[in-house]
């Protein structure tokens, strides 16, 4: 049996989620000579794409610009094998340019800082509202939307989200080693007078069992074990304006334009679909639910957990957020943002945030034969090519040294409105689905 104190190969792992982190793992184990004799499963509450996971859009993007050094160096792993032998036909390198309204914004400068350390010579400082439009492409001149300084990277860039985790999985599917099981989990099985998982029970009532379970269910993990103060889903505005085959020609080669002290950002189009979202502190979502690691069904516990267009087929992002991407859009391209053309799909997508947005990747600190791997941050997806190894390395007792004392498991629990985050999200603070969905009539 893994654990914590004696981690050994285990003979079965499954791996709840088939996500960027699950799928990676999954990918990973099957390349390792050492985890040949293992038995590797796979369920996720979803068919292939997951419609609602957060691993799936049309883009992510992909970039080593991190005001902390250590994820500027996996994201610089990650990005030579996207490249290079990593879906590289769902990866296209046009440039980030990362902006903020003033100086007081830090995230900027030490990322631009962290970037230039480790040799890239492809960023250009901006030092103006001109300098940012120059560069970016952009038509208009309003500083609210283009910031008024910042950088860009051009060796940055974006994946097609869903064409690379299609690419993965067949891949994976190719190697004949793991078993794909489409189911939701209702429980992890916890043995309480010995403190140890032997696997998952289905919502059908039967069981999947494994020496190790690998608990990668993004946004959901909280359902699964008690992730408070640790872990909480808050959801995040797409919006998507169809454009046509000549603007894609034009706005395909220009850079992402990412302005922190708002969060909103415009990515190029892929497929004929423009999307302009937000990289934000988000909605929570609180429900209380029966504890998920109690034998008692009486005890509950009120967390944020992800409601999807799936739970409700007509979601649409709330009028704030809605108006929020228009006047980004209207700021820095005013001739797409014209009354005639709307947004005509919008979504909420949920992040797993922790308190600093570090990862969480490691075994759970009581149970046995338990590990977790999400905490994505809004920031997991660029890691695709590598993450499953580095959850391995952890496993294994070998956690990077740089990520020591960021992946574990933290030592307390944080209320979440202590939370100081990674300095990089922009725009309003505290906002709860329900009651913005209440505000707005929540249509396009
Ligand atoms: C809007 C948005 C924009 C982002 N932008 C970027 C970006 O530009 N660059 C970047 O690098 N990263 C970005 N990210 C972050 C990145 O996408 C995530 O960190 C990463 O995809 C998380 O992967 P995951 O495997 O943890 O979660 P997911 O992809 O959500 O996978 C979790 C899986 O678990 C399954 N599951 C959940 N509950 C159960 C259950 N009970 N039983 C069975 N299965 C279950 C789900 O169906 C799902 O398939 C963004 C995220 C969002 C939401």
């Amino acid at each position: 049996m893994a654990s914590s104190s004696s981690p050994g190969i285990p003979s079965s792992v499954l791996i709840i989620g088939s996500g960027a982190f699950g799928l990676s793992t999954a990918w990973a184990l099957c390349k390792n000579p050492r985890y040949k004799r293992t038995a590797i499963t796979v369920v996720d509450r979803q068919p292939f794409p997951t419609p609602d996971g957060s691993s799936i859009d049309t883009s992510r993007i992909i970039r080593p610009d991190y005001a902390a050094a250590p994820y500027t160096r996996l994201a610089t792993i990650a990005q030579k094998r996207w490249r290079t032998d990593f879906a590289p036909e769902h990866y296209h390198e046009v440039g980030l340019a990362v902006t903020a309204w003033g100086p007081e914004q830090k995230y900027v400068s030490a990322s631009l800082a962290n970037v230039n350390a480790i040799g890239t010579d492809k960023t250009e400082v901006l030092h103006s509202p001109a300098d940012i439009r120059r560069a970016c492409g952009l038509e208009g001149k309003d500083e609210w939307g283009s910031g008024s300084t910042g950088y860009i990277n051009w060796s940055s860039g974006w994946a097609n989200a869903e064409g690379a985790m299609m690419w993965l999985r067949e891949k994976v599917e190719k190697l004949n080693r793991v078993k794909f099981v489409e189911a939701s989990v209702e429980k992890i099985l916890i043995d309480h007078k010995t403190n140890t998982v032997s696997g998952v029970r289905l919502t059908n009532s039967s069981e999947l069992k494994a020496d190790l379970t690998i608990l990668a269910a993004g946004a959901w993990s909280a359902s699964l074990i008690d992730l408070r103060g640790i872990c909480k889903a808050t959801g995040q505005v797409l919006c998507y304006m169809p454009i046509s085959k000549e603007e894609e020609a034009v706005l395909s080669k220009q850079p992402t334009i990412l302005n922190l002290s708002h969060g909103l950002f415009m990515i190029p189009p892929s497929a004929g679909l423009l999307k302009v979202a937000r990289h934000g502190h988000g909605y929570i979502n609180p429900l209380t639910v029966p504890h998920p690691e109690s034998e008692d069904p009486n005890e509950t516990i009120t967390i944020s957990l992800p409601y999807t267009h799936v739970d409700d087929p007509s979601q649409r992002v709330p009028n704030e957020g809605q108006k929020e991407c228009r006047d980004f859009l209207t700021a820095i391209y005013p001739s797409l943002a014209t009354p005639s053309r709307p947004f005509t799909k919008s979504k909420i997508c949920w992040y797993t945030d922790t308190r600093d947005g570090d990862f969480l990747i490691s075994y759970h600190p009581k149970y046995k034969g338990l590990f977790v791997a999400t905490g994505g941050s809004g920031h997991g997806f660029k890691f695709l090519p590598v993450i499953g190894d580095s959850i391995i390395e952890c496993i294994e007792g070998q956690t990077p040294e740089d990520f020591q004392g960021r992946w574990e498991w933290p030592k307390e629990r944080i209320p979440e409105e202590q939370w100081s985050g990674d300095g990089s999200r922009g725009g309003p603070v505290d906002m709860v689905l329900a009651e913005e969905m209440a505000k707005s009539r929540g249509r396009l």
